[in-house]
């Protein structure tokens, strides 16, 4: 390996990339075969796991048969790697705050995410009022609930709730390469029982944050909580995320690469709520999860994961969802913090 002296460099050439990265050893070489089978050995080392338990505030998810589990892999060219139950059409929860919050970028920008919600993280369970009257002067980032129900009142065309549903549920259908269907029973036991929702909406409403009808945009944060999804669709969700918006599957490039980097920064910050920290510096993916069991994450430019089981832990965050994600990033010894240039063969 040479370097070029830095006297030497032309600057109208100089390309730092080129200058820095030492490519005989930041370079990570590894098969499909050896991702098939870190993926196959972390859906078998998981499925031993017990522990944790549905979330049971609301009812629907309560009596979901907890045995459920499934784990998928998508690569860039569009290798999809499934283990278990990833036909099964879940409730997608809080996993639903990542689409949105992309949705909102696509239709608006980054930047308006910023300055009306914030990229923070609360440091705070999901559902926390605390937060919001912590940060009175934004509800701190769309992927905990008072953000997302913020992104649903931000989603275009104002007041028009049908064109602002099709809106979420068709920017799903591109990210994903197929459509979401609602629960119905799920979307009328969510709002029944959404009373701490509620409070957060009328909240953010008392602080400005609410650029909608408060009613119409809590409905439409419940709606899109009470999607079915499966675990192979997170999967290709996640894949389309690490590949800068260009879904493997399909083809289609579906949004400006640019706001690849910046959903993933707020899922690597927030997306395992209080416990996200832990998370990322344990596995090295970004990962952002939902109390229906579903787990989604990121290792951008590599590859998506998705995996689902109901049981969770305390912070709401399914327990063996973790175990194989977990799992299955060591086995390979990826992460997002290596500075490693991930090349698969
Ligand atoms: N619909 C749930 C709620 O608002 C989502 C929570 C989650 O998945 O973290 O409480």
């Amino acid at each position: 390996m040479t370097y070029l002296p830095v006297e030497n460099v032309n600057t109208a050439t100089f390309r730092p990339a080129a200058f820095l990265i030492k490519a005989d050893t930041m370079d990570k070489i590894i098969t499909k075969e050896q991702i098939r089978d870190a993926a196959e050995t972390a859906y078998t080392h998981a499925s031993a796991i017990k522990g944790g338990a549905n979330a049971n505030y609301i009812p629907y998810l309560a009596n979901i048969n907890p045995d459920l589990f499934g784990l998928s892999v998508v690569l860039p060219d569009g290798t999809h790697i499934d283990y278990g139950d990833t036909d099964y059409r879940f409730g997608i929860e809080s996993v639903s705050k990542v689409p949105t919050a992309i949705l909102v970028m696509r239709q608006q920008s980054p930047e308006a995410i910023l300055q009306k919600i914030g990229a923070d993280a609360t440091g705070l369970p999901f559902n926390s009022i605390f937060a919001i009257l912590l940060e009175n002067d934004h509800p701190s980032t769309p992927l905990v609930n008072a953000g997302a129900i913020s992104a649903c009142s931000m989603v275009a065309p104002t007041g028009n709730s049908n064109e602002k549903w099709k809106a979420i549920t068709d920017n799903i259908t591109e990210l994903c390469g197929s459509a979401p269907e609602l629960i119905d029973e799920l979307y009328k036991s969510e709002s029944d029982t959404n009373f701490n929702n509620r409070a957060i909406t009328w909240l953010l409403k008392n602080y400005n944050r609410i650029y909608d009808d408060p009613d119409m945009s809590l409905d439409l944060y419940t709606r899109q909580c009470s999607l079915g999804i499966t675990c192979s669709q997170l999967g290709i969700m996640a894949a389309t995320i690490a590949n800068g918006g260009l879904n493997p599957v399909t083809g289609k490039q579906v949004y400006d690469q640019r706001i690849s980097p910046k959903i993933t920064t707020l899922i690597a910050t927030v997306g395992f709520y209080q416990h996200s920290g832990d998370w990322l510096y344990t596995s090295g993916i970004p990962a952002k999860s939902g109390v229906g069991g579903g787990v989604l994450g990121v290792l951008p430019g590599v590859l998506g994961i998705a995996a689902f089981a109901p049981p969770l832990d305390t912070a709401g965050n399914s327990v063996k969802a973790q175990a194989a994600i977990l799992h299955f990033m060591q086995t390979l010894g990826l992460g997002i913090m290596n500075g490693q240039r991930v090349i698969i063969k």
